[in-house]
């Protein structure tokens, strides 16, 4: 009995000392202050918080602290870093709040930190089933937290939208907000908008009917919900928006409804108080081809399009489709943001996108109607944009009714989700830009398979003929990214910087005329915003894809910003030689936070215990087997192990695994022996025969590589 009563003394003590520390490290009672954030203090933060995904509600990514500038950025360096112990996407932006920041990271786990020592306060993990990576296209990634008077709201790569006490991180309620027999992911950070939680979802390809929900940020009670594309025509439409999307779509013997039809509104959004609209940004069309979802064509509304919802009632106010009748996964959900410009004389109030499609859109924000849009990125798909009309000016060979094309941008976009920053004092947009190719081969016969990646786009066929380009000497040209500054009234390019590889970081602009980003590669760095000119960088070791943030304590500033690789470009791409993956062979994930004097240079953590590259086991399967193999390995395991089972690291490249796991097929694969990292069972879609045809593409693709090591045949 005494020796408990110890303990307990002893716990109370920890705690009182703890409770101190945090006290002196983040102002007086950091929490009780974070106890008042509402709407009024989201739409103004003071210059010291970062209180919504896009600092404020216009999502400019702006922040107006300038004690780090141009002129003394050169001595930036690590004020602390703070281990997340993933090795899977860091894709979210810190929330910084008096002093506490709450970040997210792979599989939707949150932690508060003192933002001065980046000391944890508290985790949480919402134990998200390990099966959940099968529905998720593009890894495992959460977008960021949002908070609201005293709690803290993330939703979950399976669903569920969390309160959480912000002081403590105890969970105040957990409720679902999907179908759950239907593969919807959340990756994205919810905002609050009038005391609502406002949540999308992903998961276009899989089976989802994409929606937007509001959620009483108090109890958790579904307040509206907003469906993307009509469902089942037999039954009555929700609402006027529906009615109105039903007569852009046709049927086909693939039923649209019945394989959800996309939309899936995953990502951006932004508010304006005054004119009491919430934006939404809406996903690509299920599957891509548009032949085998509405097959007598139409603008199939809203896919890739940017609503305009009233906040309270989530009714349509308008909208603005970017990509009508969207065939190429061009979603519209990358990053919006609220600006008032001079356009004419005029003062404007505008919203800002530059979607996968690669044109740079300017709209009036409170009608709707286009101002100008002009291509950002190579763009072969359209001419431009009708200025009268607001439609594109289709290229005819674009649309792959039957027969292949090629297509820039690719399906990764000219832009993805990786936010870009406004800086009002240069009045440029930056934008991590790429410019890749695109291939798509329609599926023939299209099968659909609920709950698998159903693009409708034949990827034996592809690889097929991008490995007879790579053997007539014509390889397809690489995926370039770049960092553009972009002048939103012109429409034209002020400068560039090139990045090492195409999959890159998203941005922040600041009034010490900055902008900071980092790359695959792993370097962060700021550059000149009128010029571009690189002032400062430092290697993280660990390929860079979250954007950076700004803060201040006791009149300090710090930059800081979340180090992890993966997603659709670090997963299911060609191996990447710039990525910092290649050079260190660890992605163990880390926030970094930089202040002026702060330590130079970055120590690698201790590479993974990885693969071991021994001899494969011998190959017994027939060329048959092998491309049967590939077939199903396409739709089933390429999104997170590469198209060529020739994963990034992020994920274990299948090729070098330990002798084990060639053994192990039917245990990992239906038996779910690792559904505990994430690779679930796939006994519900998948056989022992089509396993065995997986393991023998596998193996030839570990054989083609070992022949390559040896000096042999060249691999791919
Ligand atoms: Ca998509």
């Amino acid at each position: 009995m005494k020796r408990i009563r110890l303990l307990r003394i002893g716990t109370v003590l920890l705690g009182a000392v703890y409770m101190s520390n945090v006290a002196q490290g983040a102002a007086n009672d950091p929490f009780k202050n974070i106890a008042t954030i509402d709407g009024t203090s989201i739409a103004n933060p003071k210059p010291e918080d970062w209180l919504s995904n896009g600092r404020d509600y216009r999502e400019q990514r702006f922040s107006p602290l300038a004690a780090i500038n141009t002129g003394n950025v050169k001595d930036l360096g690590v004020a602390w870093e703070f281990r997340t112990h993933s090795v899977r996407a860091l894709e979210a932006t810190p929330i910084v709040a008096n002093g506490v920041m709450f970040i997210s990271s792979a599989w939707s786990k949150v932690f508060a930190l003192d933002a001065k020592t980046g000391r944890q306060l508290w985790s949480y993990d919402p134990h998200v089933p390990g099966v959940w990576a099968r529905y998720a296209c593009c890894d495992v990634g959460n977008r960021g937290v949002a908070i609201w008077k005293g709690a803290v709201y993330v939703g979950t790569l399976d669903g569920r939208l969390v309160k959480l006490d912000a002081a403590t991180g105890k969970p105040a309620w957990d409720i679902s907000t999907i179908d759950r027999s239907k593969a919807y992911t959340i990756t994205g950070a919810p905002r609050i908008v009038k005391g609502l939680v406002i949540i999308g979802n992903g998961g276009a390809e899989y089976d989802a009917r994409g929606y937007v929900g509001a959620y009483d940020a108090q109890s958790g009670k579904l307040r509206w919900r907003f469906y993307v594309v009509p469902g089942d025509p037999a039954r009555p439409p929700e609402n006027a928006a529906m009615a109105a999307a039903l007569k852009t779509w046709s049927r086909g013997k693939f039923e649209w409804w019945k394989m959800g039809g996309g939309g899936a509104p995953w990502d951006s959004m932004a508010f304006d108080p005054t004119l009491d609209l919430l934006y939404v940004g809406t996903g690509n069309g299920a599957p891509w081809n548009r032949n085998m979802r509405s097959p007598a064509g139409g603008d199939n509304l809203y896919l890739s399009s940017i609503l305009a919802l009233r906040p309270e009632t989530g009714q349509l106010v308008w909208y603005y489709q970017t990509t009508p009748g969207d065939t190429w996964d061009f979603d519209s959900t990358s990053h919006m943001i609220l600006a008032d410009l001079p356009i004419g004389g005029v003062t404007r109030k505008v919203i800002i996108q530059a979607p996968k499609n690669g044109f740079f859109y300017v709209l009036d924000r409170e009608t709707g109607k286009l101002i100008s849009a002009k291509r950002y990125a190579v763009v072969t798909w359209a001419k431009g944009i009708d200025q009268t009309t607001g439609r594109p000016i289709e290229n005819p060979a674009a649309r792959y009714g039957n027969g292949a094309a090629v297509v820039m941008p690719s399906e990764t976009g000219g832009h993805n989700w990786q936010p870009m920053a406004f800086d009002p004092a240069t009045g440029l947009v930056y934008i991590p830009a790429m410019d890749g190719t695109g291939l798509f081969v329609p599926q023939k016969p299209f099968v659909y398979e609920p709950r698998a990646w159903n693009t409708g786009n034949d990827f034996a066929a592809i690889t097929g003929a991008i490995l007879g380009a790579v053997k007539t000497g014509k390889p397809p040209p690489p995926s370039l990214g770049y960092i553009k500054a972009w002048d939103p009234v012109t429409q034209k390019e002020v400068w560039h910087v090139p990045m090492a590889g195409s999959w890159n970081g998203g941005l922040l602009a600041t009034a010490g005329g900055l902008v900071f980003g980092g790359g695959a590669d792993g370097n962060f760095s700021a550059y000149d915003a009128r010029s571009g000119g690189k002032l400062w960088s430092i290697d993280l070791t660990t390929g860079i894809l979250a954007p950076p943030m700004s803060y201040a304590i006791d009149g300090e500033q710090y930059i800081a910003v979340l180090a992890g690789w993966g997603g659709a470009g670090g997963l299911s791409a060609f191996k990447d030689p710039h990525a910092a993956l290649s050079k260190y062979g660890t992605n163990e994930g880390r926030l970094f936070a930089f202040r002026l004097g702060g330590r130079q240079g970055v120590a690698a953590l201790p590479a993974e215990e990885g693969n071991i590259a021994v001899e494969p086991p011998p190959e017994t399967a027939d060329a048959a087997t092998v491309q049967r193999g590939f077939d199903v390995f396409h739709r089933n395991c390429s999104v997170c192990h590469g198209f060529f089972a020739q994963s990034e690291g992020v994920v274990p490249d299948l090729r070098t695994v330990r002798s084990a796991i060639w053994d192990s097929y039917d245990a990992i694969v239906l038996g779910g022996a690792l559904v505990d990292g994430g690779m679930a069972s796939f006994k519900d879609a998948l056989s022992k025969n089509d396993v065995a045809a997986i393991r023998a593409y596998v193996l030839s693709q570990a054989h083609a590589l070992w022949d390559a090591k040896k000096g042999k045949q060249p691999a791919h």
